[in-house]
C-alpha cells in the first residue's frame, strides 16, 4: 500500500540541529525565514503531499499519458493538482522575489521537493524541470528574455524544459546535430528532432519553454561548437499572452518502465523560432547551470521514493503476519507475529531507514552550502561554498539515487511475492525510482566527474572543504561511550578515503583509464564517508538531547540506533570500496574485446 507522510520530524532534525556549525556562518538574508515559518511552510508542504499528490500517484501510473488529437494529455488528476500546486505558491517556493518568487532557502526547498516526490516523483518532474530551466534563464539570458518569461514560469503559468538528448546522442552530446539558423531581426530558427523530453507536451498549462541545445551554421566540431536557445510553444503576443504556434510538436510519447505519468517526449522542431541564451558557442556552460541544479534535485528525488517505499514496507512489515518470532511469540493472539519481529526483516527496515536518513543529513548539508554560495556576505565564504557544492553535486546525485533504487528494491523484497504484484503499489516504486540513476547524466558519468573533474580542480582545493570538518569531528570527538566507537569507524573509513584519493592521484595521472576504472566505488566511499560523518554527529548531538531530558527522547534514541546500524552493517561497505580500488583496472580491462 502506498502510505506516504512526509518524514517531518527528522526533516525538522536535518533543518534546525544538525548542521548549525557547518561553517557556512549566519546568512542575514534569509533571517526572515525562522524555525517557525519553515515549519509552517513544511506542515502545508506534508498535507498537500498526503492529500492532493499521493491519490493520484498510483491511478497515474495505471493511466500514464497518451496523446489524444495531437495533444498530450496527463492522466485524471494531473491538472487539477497542478492548479492547486500553482495557486498555492508551490512553483515559486525558491524563485528569485525579483522575479515573483518567494525566495525560500534552499534547506526547507529540497524538503520541498523531497516530500513531492514521495507522494508522486511523475508530478513531480512538471515544476522540477521548470525550476531548473529558470535558473539557466536568470544566469544567463539577456534581460528582455528574462522579462518576457522569468514571471510566468516562477509563477507556473508557463512550464520549462531541457532538450539535451537526440536518438544518437545522449552522454557525448558533441554528437548533436539540432541546427540553429541566425535571421536578420536577432533571432534564430531551430530545427531538429530531441528524444525523452520530460514533460516535452502536457496539458498542465497554455504554454511550455523549451530550453534547446543546437549548433550554429560554421560552429565548431564537438561540445565547444554548442549553442543554447529559448524556444516557445507559443510565440507570446505583445501582452504576454500565447500566441502562434513555433513549430514544435510532439510526434511521440515514449513507453517506459515506471515515470508513466511524467510525459516523456519526443519532440519536433521545425523553423521554430528561437532565442539565444548565454553566448553562442558557450551553450553547455549556460545548460550546465540547469543541469547542476537539477541533478541535486534528481538525488532528491531519489530519497524522496526511498522514505515512500521504506513507509510502505513498515506498514507492511506490521501488518503481515508470518512465522513466529525466534525469541518467542511476540503476538500469540495471533496464528503467526507480523514479520517484523524477524532479523532478516529488521535488516531490510533498519537499511532502508539508514540509507533515507543519511542521504537527508547529506542533503541538507548541501543545501546549506547552496544557500550560503548564493547569499552569504561574505566573499571566502562564497568561494567555499561553491566548491563544496561542486565536489558534491555528483555524489548527491548518484548515491541518493543508487540508495534510493535499492531501497525500493528491499521494499519489494519486505512484501515478498505480494510486492510484485501490481496491487501492492510497491513495485512502481522499484520502477520509478530506476531511471533517477539513467537520466541527467548516469550515475557511472557522475563518478567520472568526481574524479576526472572535482578531484584535481584548484590542485585539490573542493576536497579539502570536505576533508577539513570531517577530520576536524574526528579530533575533536574521540571520547567515550557509544560515540567512540562510531569516531573509530569514521576514522577508519576516512582514512580508507584519503589512501584512495592519493592512489587515484597518482595512478590516475599516467592512465587516465585507472582514474575511470576506481570512480563508481570511489563516489560510493565519499558518500558513505559523509554520510558517517553526519550520523555520527547526529549521534552526539541525540545523546546531548537525551541528557538534558525532555519530551521528544523517542525519536533521539530512534536517531542513535539508526546511527548505530549504519556503523556497523552500512559504513563497513567502505572496505569494499577501498579494495575494489586498490585493484586497479587490469582485471575490469584484462579481458580481451572479443571474448565478450
Ligand atoms: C524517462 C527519461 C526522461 C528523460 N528526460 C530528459 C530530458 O528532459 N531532457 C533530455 O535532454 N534528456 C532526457 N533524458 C535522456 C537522458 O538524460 C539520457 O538517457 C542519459 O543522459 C543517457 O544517455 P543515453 O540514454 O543516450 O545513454 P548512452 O549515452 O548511450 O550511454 C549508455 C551507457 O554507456 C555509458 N557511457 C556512455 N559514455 C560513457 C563514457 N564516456 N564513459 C563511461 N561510460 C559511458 C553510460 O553511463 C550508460 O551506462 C531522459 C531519459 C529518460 C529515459
Amino acid at each position: 500500500m502506498q502510505v506516504y507522510d512526509a518524514p517531518l520530524r527528522d526533516m525538522r532534525f536535518v533543518l534546525n540541529e544538525l548542521h548549525q556549525d557547518d561553517g557556512f556562518g549566519d546568512l542575514p538574508a534569509l533571517a526572515e525565514f525562522t524555525p517557525d515559518l519553515t515549519d509552517a511552510v513544511l506542515e502545508e508542504a506534508a498535507r498537500f503531499a498526503r492529500e492532493v499528490l499521493l491519490p493520484i500517484n498510483r491511478s497515474g501510473d495505471e493511466e500514464g499519458c497518451h496523446i489524444d488529437n495531437g495533444v498530450v494529455r496527463t492522466p485524471a488528476g494531473f491538472r487539477e493538482a497542478y492548479s492547486a500546486f500553482r495557486e498555492g505558491g508551490w512553483t515559486a517556493l525558491a524563485a528569485d522575489p525579483e522575479w515573483g518568487g518567494q525566495g525560500l532557502p534552499e534547506t526547507v526547498n529540497k524538503l520541498v521537493e523531497e516530500m513531492i516526490c514521495g507522494a508522486n516523483i511523475s508530478f513531480g518532474l512538471y515544476p522540477g524541470l521548470t525550476h531548473g530551466a529558470t535558473t539557466a534563464i536568470e544566469s544567463h539570458a539577456a534581460d528582455e528574455l528574462k522579462q518576457a518569461y522569468l514571471p510566468k514560469m516562477v509563477s507556473g503559468e508557463w512550464t520549462g524544459t531541457m532538450c539535451l538528448t537526440e536518438a544518437h546522442c545522449g552522454t557525448d552530446l558533441g554528437l548533436l546535430r539540432t541546427k540553429a539558423v541566425p535571421q536578420a531581426d536577432g533571432s534564430y530558427r531551430i530545427t531538429g528532432s530531441k528524444i525523452f523530453i520530460s514533460a516535452g507536451d502536457h496539458d498542465l498549462t497554455e504554454n511550455i519553454i523549451h530550453l534547446v541545445l543546437a549548433r550554429l551554421p560554421d560552429a565548431p566540431r564537438g561540445v565547444k561548437g554548442i549553442s543554447l536557445f529559448l524556444v516557445p510553444k507559443y510565440l507570446p503576443r505583445a501582452d504576454g499572452t500565447p500566441g502562434q504556434a513555433n513549430g514544435v510538436s510532439c510526434a511521440n510519447i515514449e513507453h517506459k518502465m515506471g515515470l508513466k505519468a511524467s510525459a516523456t517526449c519526443q519532440m519536433n522542431f521545425e523553423d521554430s523560432t528561437g532565442w539565444l541564451v548565454g553566448a553562442p558557442n558557450k551553450g553547455m556552460e549556460a545548460m550546465f547551470t540547469m543541469m547542476n541544479t537539477e541533478r541535486v534535485s534528481v538525488g532528491v528525488q531519489g530519497l524522496g521514493v526511498g522514505e515512500a517505499a521504506y513507509q510502505a514496507a513498515v506498514w507492511y512489515a506490521r501488518e503481515r503476519i508470518q512465522g513466529r518470532s525466534l525469541s518467542g511469540p511476540k503476538r500469540p493472539d495471533l496464528a503467526a507475529d507480523p514479520i517484523i519481529v524477524h532479523p532478516d526483516v529488521r535488516r531490510m527496515l533498519m537499511t532502508m531507514r539508514a540509507y533515507n536518513e543519511g542521504c537527508r543529513a547529506v542533503g541538507n548539508w548541501v543545501s546549506r552550502a547552496i544557500d550560503a554560495e548564493r547569499h552569504s556576505e561574505d566573499a571566502e565564504v562564497r568561494q567555499h561554498a561553491a566548491d563544496f557544492v561542486a565536489l558534491m553535486t555528483p555524489v548527491v546525485k548518484a548515491l541518493f539515487t543508487d540508495y534510493g533504487f535499492e531501497t525500493a528494491n528491499l521494499a519489494v523484497q519486505t512484501y515478498g511475492g505480494h510486492g510484485y504484484i501490481r496491487e501492492s503499489g510497491v513495485e512502481q516504486y522499484a520502477r520509478d525510482a530506476r531511471i533517477t540513476m539513467i537520466y541527467e547524466g548516469t550515475n557511472g558519468i557522475q563518478a567520472l566527474d568526481l574524479v576526472g573533474r572535482k578531484l584535481p580542480a584548484n590542485m585539490g582545493r573542493l576536497l579539502r572543504t570536505f576533508f577539513h570538518p570531517v577530520s576536524a569531528f574526528i579530533e575533536e570527538n574521540g571520547g567515550e561511550g557509544p560515540l567512540k566507537r562510531m569516531v573509530e569507524g569514521l576514522q577508519q573509513a576516512f582514512g580508507a578515503l584519503q589512501l584512495s584519493t592519493a592512489k587515484i592521484a597518482e595512478k590516475g595521472m599516467k592512465d587516465p583509464e585507472e582514474a575511470a576504472a576506481a570512480a563508481t566505488d570511489y563516489l560510493r566511499l565519499l558518500g558513505l564517508v559523509a554520510m558517517g560523518y553526519c550520523f555520527a554527529k547526529a549521534a552526539k548531538i541525540a545523546a546531548a538531547k537525551l541528557a538534558e531530558g525532555g519530551n521528544d527522547a523517542a525519536f533521539y534514541q530512534a536517531k542513535i540506533a539508526t546511527a548505530a546500524f549504519f556503523f556497523d552493517r552500512i559504513l563497513p561497505q567502505t572496505s569494499a570500496c577501498f579494495l575494489a580500488i586498490k585493484a586497479g583496472k587490469k582485471s575490469m580491462m584484462g579481458l580481451d574485446e572479443a571474448a565478450f
